[in-house]
């Protein structure tokens, strides 16, 4: 089998999906003793190609064509990749990008798509994990297809991160007729100069904090660790801080080394954007709250005596 993964970047860098996207490669084209091709459209595409050699990688094909993304430039450089290399699986992003273009590529090429894959298998033909109903049900899709394109979840394999040797190949194309779009710029959503999905250790709060005012006690913490402040859902909905601290399912998906939850039930909303902490720790009251099911380690407690503890201890 042959599988074809088609990197993401924004504004220069090379998205977290992209090295996702090498693990799940592998894993599939594993299945049947397959290669592993991927392809990186637009930007930066030297530097791209050469992050993206890693372990289990076949072929980099790198296609120099502007610097942003551009669906019409995606969609037709997929579709003649796919054309060349006629791969059984075609995998991208579930991201702004590939939700963008992967419905036309699916839809030019005739192909069934699996959108926003958090697993799948490969035994006779592809089965795929999805999440349901705001992710409280997981479905498994059997594919009946001899080829198919799929768009995997962020966050939901281990970023590849091993070097390899493969073959870097420029692929050449140019979009026929004008381009439908392009890029005039971009406006940061106010609050955006912190991505929380960069951080190594978040400090994130929730309704446990009760009051607007009493974030500064949260916020003490995030300081004296070091950390990037987040939250649940609640607080930016209350307006108390900013749309990009949110995380979860309709937030960021963050993977940092620490995640510390402090008065974060752990609805499954919120979970879906956390889970992939190295270590999360968790602060509550309600020792049967569900952050407890997949904290690492726990504090049964009153976040307005313990966190201020842990301020004087860390300080
Ligand atoms: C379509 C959809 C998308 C959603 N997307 C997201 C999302 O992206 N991110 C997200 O977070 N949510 C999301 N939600 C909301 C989600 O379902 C939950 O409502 C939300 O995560 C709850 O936030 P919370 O844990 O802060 O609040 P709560 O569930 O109210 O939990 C507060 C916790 O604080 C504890 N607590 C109270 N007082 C203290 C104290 N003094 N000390 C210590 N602990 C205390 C309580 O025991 C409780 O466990 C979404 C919901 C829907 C329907």
């Amino acid at each position: 089998m042959t599988v074809l993964a088609v990197a993401d970047h924004r504004r220069g860098s090379l998205r977290d999906v992209s090295y996702e996207l090498v693990t799940a490669g592998r894993q599939l084209a594993d299945s049947t003793g397959g290669d592993l091709h991927v392809a990186v459209i637009s930007g930066n595409v030297e530097e791209f190609g050469e992050k993206l050699n890693l372990d289990g990688v076949d072929t980099v094909h790198t296609v120099a064509n502007g610097e942003e993304f551009n669906h019409d430039v995606y969609a037709g450089a997929v579709e003649a990749l796919y054309a060349e290399l006629d791969p059984t699986v075609l995998l991208m992003p579930n991201s702004v990008n590939g939700l963008d273009y992967a419905p036309a590529v699916a839809n030019a090429l005739d192909l069934p798509l699996v959108s926003d894959a958090v697993d799948f298998d490969y035994d006779d033909g592809l089965t795929a994990t999805r999440e349901m109903y705001e992710s409280k049900v997981e479905t498994t899709v059997d594919v009946d297809a001899d080829q198919v394109a799929v768009t995997i979840r962020g966050g939901e394999w281990p970023a590849s991160t091993k070097a390899g040797d493969a073959e870097i190949s420029a692929f050449d194309f140019e979009p026929e007729g004008e381009l439908g779009s392009r890029v005039l710029g971009f406006e940061e959503v106010v609050g955006g100069d912190v991505d929380i999905t960069d951080a190594d250790v978040l400090v994130s709060v929730g309704r446990g904090i009760e009051e607007e005012e009493n974030l500064e006690l949260v916020e003490e913490l995030a300081d004296a660790l070091g950390a990037t402040l987040s939250s649940s859902r609640p607080i930016v909905d209350a307006g108390w801080l900013p749309p990009n601290r949110q995380v979860g399912q309709s937030g960021k998906v963050v993977t940092p080394d620490v995640y510390l939850a402090v008065g974060i039930s752990g609805a499954v909303q919120h979970v879906a954007g956390m889970k992939g902490a190295d270590t999360i720790i968790a602060i509550n009251t309600d020792p049967n709250a569900p952050i407890f099911d997949i904290a690492d380690y726990g504090i049964v407690g009153d976040l307005f005596e313990v966190v201020p503890e842990l301020i004087e201890q860390f300080n």
